[in-house]
């Protein structure tokens, strides 16, 4: 996997504020709790849980909640983002984002970005948008080049 970045370290507060936030997930259909957080360029944290809905289609991911958080505090850029999961010690299950969630994450970030996900018995690995969302469409494919260009 080239574009996978093995030695990149979250920054220290982004692991906890994801697991913090994981108590908050509203997942009472799947049961599935998800935590995100991302560090922003602006070096502010922002959290975000995952929220069901019993119109299921209507219920948005964690990614998704931090990015919005995120937009919401002003900042428009994905330094890093770290997303967790409920685990147990015999948990095989990883928590890499779903597709439509890196697609979300893109709109935010650049391909060297890391994104750390909960993997097989609770570690963390960690990956780059450009090795989960190959060939991306984004915003340089309407003419827009810079993150923040609205
Ligand atoms: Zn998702």
């Amino acid at each position: 996997m080239p574009n996978t970045v093995n030695n990149v370290t979250p920054h220290a507060d982004l692991l906890k504020t994801a697991q913090a936030v994981l108590g908050n997930a509203y997942a009472p259909y799947s049961r599935f709790q998800v935590g995100a957080a991302i560090l922003g360029v602006d070096g502010n944290i922002y959290a975000g849980c995952n929220v069901e809905n019993a119109a299921y289609p209507e219920g948005q991911c964690a990614e998704a909640s931090a990015i919005a958080a995120m937009v919401a505090g002003g900042c428009l850029e994905i330094a890093q983002i770290c997303i967790v999961k409920k685990s147990t010690k015999t948990d095989s299950a990883q928590v890499a984002p779903c597709g439509g969630c890196r697609q979300k994450i893109n709109e935010f970030a650049r391909a060297d970005t890391p994104i750390f996900v909960h993997g097989k018995g609770g570690d963390l690995k960690s990956y780059t948008l450009g090795a989960l969302l190959p060939v991306a469409f984004g915003k340089q494919d309407l003419g827009k080049k810079d993150l923040g260009e609205k």
